[in-house]
This record gives structure tokens, sequence and C-alpha cells, in this order.
């Protein structure tokens, strides 16, 4: 089918393609800007036009208030299948993740692909259009590496791509099976698909990745209670991985800060900052049980904080300290995490909204606030620095909502933000572009036929 591509290729003689789209409302970081056309080439925002009061000839038209794409800076690709399961009967955090266990042993390459590429779809339909995945089922049921050592971890890139949206690969070194008071435990049972043995194998393993394009490779600790700072190598992670987003899992439960203390005297936030941990490409993931200390040590560093509030809420975690963390200087990005729902315009607001209740006092972040942590801030956490705004040079990469549907119909446009981030939800998604080109138009993926029956399928196929 020759589309516009095509007649702009002929006009210009040369293969790059060009692109415009006019947006009936833009959010352009501050305010909500009326008729902006947006040019794109190469990937790329080359040209972005205010008051433009109707489309161009030629130009896609995307109706309702237009964001940068959302980032969801940390997804477990596979906790998607325990929706709805995990919500019968009572139980904590441990006894969930017995059940998270019972499915992650029965994925295989071809079946994590599948469900991937559903959940990535799903994500696509909710505005997102990069996903930070926390990657640690690498091997088979025994432990045994695949032929090739990277084949789960490929299966998640070639997911995204099929799906349409960025990945950062955070693959994760994950070598012990807890933190006793008096040190590590060895994986044992569904834990031993996760480890490569030492961190030299894991670095060699990591090594072989191979980003590009749609995807960047970043690499993760689980947490303090998977690796250990002396054996396993802090100090030489960080070496390893210098310029490259790292992430790891800091202090959701006040038994890793116990056994942490106990076992080496210090919390998990001041052992990693002693091998050198944290930098600006670093993210702490949740950060719910800090000190004043911890605050200090992750804010000075500059380091990213990833707040996933609807999953601690599920899992009873607690409330992080987000305010005195960004005070301290850290940004703040957010994560849909074990995908109790995928929204991330609820993430945004049950941060300020926790925070609310916590305090009794309203109006900790604005909503401009929360839509740069859901989108700016989560992707540079990404490492991807260049996505997030709408402006010349970024990333073409963007999501529209509705403002006529019954939850953001009534607000003047120019409330846009406060609209999506505290009306909103994933449902109101109507357009979704990466790189310029469009995965998602008036509600319906165009890569993935029927995300539902893909997620159905697919799920069915992870209970084994
Ligand atoms: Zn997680």
């Amino acid at each position: 089918m020759r589309g516009r591509g095509d007649r702009a290729r002929r006009r210009t003689g040369r293969s790059r393609v060009q692109l415009t789209y006019w947006l009936e409302h833009a959010w352009l970081g501050t305010h909500v800007e009326p008729g902006v056309a947006l040019t794109v080439a190469d990937e790329r925002i080359t040209e972005v036009r205010t008051g433009v009061g109707a489309p161009p000839p030629g130009a896609t038209v995307l109706r309702g208030l237009t964001l940068p794409g959302l980032a969801n800076a940390h997804s477990h690709a596979f906790h998607r299948a325990l929706r709805g399961t995990v919500q019968v009967g009572t139980g904590t955090f441990w006894t969930w993740r017995e059940i998270m266990y019972g499915v992650a042993q029965q994925l295989t390459p071809d079946s994590y692909f599948d469900l991937a590429r559903a959940v990535y779809a799903e994500m696509a339909l909710a505005g997102i259009t990069a996903v930070g995945e926390f990657h640690y089922l690498h091997h088979q049921q025994d432990g045994t590496p695949y032929d090739n050592p990277n084949a789960m971890g490929e299966a998640l890139i070639a997911a995204a791509a099929a799906a349409g949206i960025r990945i950062t690969l955070l693959d994760t070194m994950y070598l012990h099976g807890g933190l006793g008071r008096d040190g590590h435990k060895p994986l044992t049972g569904p834990q031993v698909r996760f480890g490569d043995g030492s961190a030299e194998r894991w670095y060699e393993r990591w090594s072989q990745l191979k980003g590009g394009g749609h995807a960047v490779i970043g690499a993760a600790l689980h947490s303090v209670r998977a690796v250990s700072a002396a054996a396993d190598g802090y100090a030489a992670f960080a070496r390893w991985t210098d310029g490259v987003p790292t992430h790891i899992h800091l202090s959701e439960q006040p038994a890793e800060n116990e056994a942490c203390l106990a076992a080496y005297g210090r919390t998990p936030a001041r052992l990693l900052a002693d091998a050198g941990f944290w930098k600006p490409t670093a993210t702490a993931v949740h950060a719910t049980h800090l000190t004043g200390e911890d605050i200090g040590l992750l804010g000075r560093s500059g380091s990213t904080v990833c707040m996933c509030p609807t999953t601690e809420r599920d899992l009873a975690d607690g409330i992080g300290p987000a305010p005195r963390l960004r005070a301290a200087g850290s940004p703040l990005s957010l994560g849909s995490d074990s995908h109790a729902v995928i929204d991330l315009f609820e993430e945004a607001r049950a941060m300020e909204l926790n925070e609310r209740l916590r305090t009794r006092a309203r109006g900790h972040w604005t909503a401009a606030q929360l839509l740069r942590a859901a989108s700016e801030d989560g992707h540079a956490s990404l490492g991807r620095p260049d996505a997030g705004r709408l402006e010349q040079g970024a990333l073409a990469d963007f999501t529209t909502i509705a403002l006529d549907s019954v939850r953001t119909a009534g607000p003047v446009p120019r409330l846009g933000a406060e609209t999506a981030v505290f009306a909103a939800t994933g449902a109101d998604v109507t357009h979704t572009v990466v790189g310029g080109r469009q995965i998602v138009r008036d509600g319906h993926h165009l890569l993935v036929e029927d995300v539902p029956a893909a997620l159905t399928a697919a799920i069915a196929a992870a209970r084994g």
C-alpha cells in the first residue's frame, strides 16, 4: 500500500521519509498548546509548529490531548499471568512470591515471547512507548543454560519489537536464594532458573547481548538478598556496567533491611553506596523502607527512584518516601512492576494520593511533575534521555488520550494534564506513536490484532 511516506520519498528524491502529525492539543511540558504540527523523520521530531489551527494537507490527525510517550520503568512481563489469581484469600509478599515462582517454572523462550508480546501490546494500548524489563528468568527449569544462553532475553527484545515499543532489557544478576542473619543462601527449586552460578558467568552472558534500534541493554542486581556484596562483587558489577542503566530492588520489605543489617551492619542503600553503585545512571526500585541517611545517599548521587505504587499497595509493602527523595535530589520514575494493573496514569496519581492519605495534606506534586515522572524521567532512567518530550530532536514517541470520554469529558482543554493524571485511565488512550510509526490507532493495536485474545492464550499456556 502506498502511503504518505512514498509520496514524500518521490518528492524529495531521497529515502528520508517525512511525516506530519497534527495534534488537536499537545502537552509541551509546561502547558497545553492547541493546534500543533509535528514533523517527523528518521524516528525523531524534526519540527514543532504551534498555532496551526487546522490540520495541514496530508497530516495524520490526532484528536484529544497528545502527551510524550509514557515510560514503564519497571516490569516483569511474566507477572501479568498472576492477575486476579493472587487476589484470592490473604497472604503476604512472600506467599505471593511462591505463586509467582509457579508461573516462572512453566515458561520457555517461545511461550515467553507470546506472553511478553501480548503484555507489551497491552502497554502500547495504555500509551506506554518504552518498557524497562527487569529480567531474571534466564535458564532452563533445572538451571542449565539454553543452547543460546540469552534465548529468554532475546525473546523479550523480539516481543517488544513485535508489539512496536522500545525496551531496555535490564538483565539481572540473581545468584542467591535469600539473605539470612548468617549470610546468603543458595538458590533452590524454581529459583535455579535465575542463576548464572557466579558474577563472572553472569558478565560473560550479559556481554553477549546486543542492543540497537528499539533495544537498550541495561543491567540489574536483583536485590541485596540475591547478590552478596563481598563474594559476588557489587564493585565489579558497577565497573562492568559503567555508562549503562543499572537497576536494583531496594528495601521493598523491612525483612530485607533487618537481614542486611545483621549480615553487614549496614542498610542495603549504604552497602551499595560503599561499592559505588549509586550514580546518575542507577535506579533504585521501590525504596520503600529507607532511613534518613539512605535518602541522602540516593539523592546526592543523582540516582533515580522508581516507585511502583499499584504493586506496592497490592503487596502491602508500604508507602515509600517519594517527596523526601525528590527533595534530596532523586528524579522519580514509575513502573507497573507486577502488572496488577498496567496504567501509568494510575501509578502517577497513586504517588500523590498515597501521600495525601499519609499526610492529610494535598498538593505534593503538580500534574506536570507527575507526567514528567511517567515520561521524561522514566525514559532517562531507561537510558533514553532523548525521549519523553515533544520537542525538536527528541524521539518521535507520543500518545494521545481522548478528552471526550466519560472519564475525561468536562474539564477545559487547558486542564488536560490534570485531567490525564487525576481522571484518565489507560482505556482513554486512542493513539500511540513510536519512532514516528503509529502502532495504536483509535484504540486498536495495529501490529497485534486482538490483544485480549493474545493475553488469554499466552496466560493459559503459562499456567501449564
Ligand atoms: Zn520488581
